[in-house]
């Protein structure tokens, strides 16, 4: 069965592409941590009280309070705020930023920390829709043979042949809509359900596709009548209120939630003002009063957290306090600094001591040999990439040597090395190759290091 969903576009994603083999925490039902579980490996103690986090925000004792995960590069703390996500829920929403992001010339660093704040807050809504319930099905030679609507022979011999709309009757579906369709690889005898908007007009997804039939006799499509909707299903469609703030900056802007999604594809980008936020939480507040929609509060993670600066603190320590406020993790590397935009007012991780006073602290540690090897192991699997035990070991030595992150990023280019030389398997020579190649930074500072000393 195939649903036709919404797929967002969205490239910040990429930035938990190295996190894919993470499913979760990994802890027992007793709390405590299996020493590999969920694809992560070692960092008991971390994810155990990563576990207690997720139960005080479950118990709803966090509120007003954050977190800050302190250790080195590379010890994995992006992957326990994503695990705290994923524990909460599926479709939870997960926000990582990193400190330096709130400066730009463009927004207020205020407001790019408010955007990522909701960013990092869902709203599930459900809704009982309308919609086309149908099976993919073949044309018919004497179909494909028939001209009409022109697309019948070369977009594709596919048809959605709608079983209980008039009898069997099949449609021929508009292009844009085929479109739509085809994205989602669907196949002949695939279940579709095509949801039915308000009017004579359905949309896929966030397409702008309607559904159409082709009416023989007067050679156009023409929309299905709604009275011709033969089903009602549950949809559940997860959005951010961030996703309907850009949704609504737009002018087209529609009132009810369902018009402010439908919204979302249209690229447009025009100013979120805090008029449109009120707007859209009053409206919001609206459909949760109503039962319709229900907020999921996410994580919002935010590494190198000393980058940001009096003011972002002021302000975190502002929205941490609101109702709908999502969990925030801070993440920092550093051990006392200067607190950005202070002239010496030092501090432990470069924190204000009133945002410290609200803080967990979880600490996390460094990997041994064994643990290294087996993240990367865990992570070639993820990838799908063959790896000789010698070559695993000498990755892992980097791991040790040099850090984590350069490890694991040897992986993807040993194995086009490994491919080049014809081999399935990635072997110690490809790693060999590649760490000549692809300098740790150490290597690459001293080299340019003893460039300067030679122009010198
Ligand atoms: P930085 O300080 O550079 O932001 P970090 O502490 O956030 O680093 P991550 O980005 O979470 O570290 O970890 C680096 C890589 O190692 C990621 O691909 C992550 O998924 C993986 N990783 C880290 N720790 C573990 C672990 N304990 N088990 C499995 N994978 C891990």
């Amino acid at each position: 069965m195939v649903t036709i969903s919404e797929v967002k576009g969205n490239s910040r994603e990429n930035r938990t592409a190295a996190h894919t083999h993470i499913k979760g925490l990994g802890l027992r039902n007793d709390g405590y941590a299996e020493t590999n579980g969920a694809g992560f490996v070692g960092q008991m103690a971390a994810r155990e009280a990563c576990g207690v986090v997720v139960d005080l925000v479950k118990t709803k004792k966090m509120s007003g309070r954050a977190v800050l995960l302190a250790g080195g590069p590379g010890t994995g703390k992006t992957a326990l705020a994503l695990a705290v996500s994923q524990e909460l829920g599926t479709k939870v929403p997960f926000c990582p930023i990193v400190g330096s992001e709130v400066y730009s010339t463009e927004v207020k660093k205020t407001e790019a920390l408010m955007e990522n704040f909701r960013r990092a807050i869902g709203l599930r809504v459900r809704e009982t829709k309308e919609v086309y319930e149908g099976e993919v099905t073949e044309l018919t030679p004497e179909e494909a043979e028939n001209p009409l609507g022109g697309y019948g022979k070369t977009i594709s011999h596919l048809l959605i042949g709608l079983k209980s709309y008039k009898g069997t009757k099949k449609l021929r579906l508009d292009p844009s809509i085929y479109e739509a369709i085809q994205k989602e690889r669907v196949t002949v005898g695939d279940v579709i359900y095509i949801e039915a908007n308000t009017g004579a007009c359905k949309r896929v997804g966030r397409s702008d596709a309607y559904a159409t039939e082709f009416d023989l006799e007067a050679e156009e499509y023409v929309p299905i009548p709604k009275g011709e909707v033969h089903k009602k299903k549950e949809i559940v469609q997860d959005v951010t209120l961030h996703d309907l703030d850009i949704a609504n900056a737009r002018p087209q802007g529609g009132q009810d939630i369902m018009s402010m999604m439908g919204q979302l594809m249209k690229p447009k980008k025009t100013e979120i003002t805090d008029k449109l936020r009120d707007e859209i939480n009053k409206v919001v507040s609206r459909y949760i009063d109503q039962g319709v929609a229900e907020l999921v509060p996410g994580v919002l993670f935010i590494d190198e957290v000393h980058m940001l600066d009096i003011e972002c603190f002021t302000y975190l320590n502002r929205a941490l306090e609101s109702s709908i406020s999502p969990v925030v993790i801070l993440a920092s590397n550093r051990g006392k600094c200067t607190i950005r935009g202070t002239e010496d007012i030092v501090a432990a991780h470069g924190i204000p001591p009133d945002l410290l006073a609200r803080i967990l602290i979880i600490p996390t540690n460094t990997y041994n040999r064994e643990e290294v090897k087996t993240i990367i192991r865990t992570r070639a699997r993820t990838e799908g990439l063959l790896i000789t035990e010698p070559a695993l070991d000498k990755i892992a030595d980097h791991g040790v040597q040099v850090s984590l992150r350069y490890a694991l990023q040897l992986l993807t280019p040993a194995n086009i090395m490994a491919r080049v030389n014809h081999k399935k398997e990635i072997d110690v020579d490809d790693v060999a190759e590649c760490e000549d190649l692809f300098i740790d930074a150490r290597r690459s500072a001293s080299i340019v290091n003893a460039g300067d000393s030679f122009i010198s």
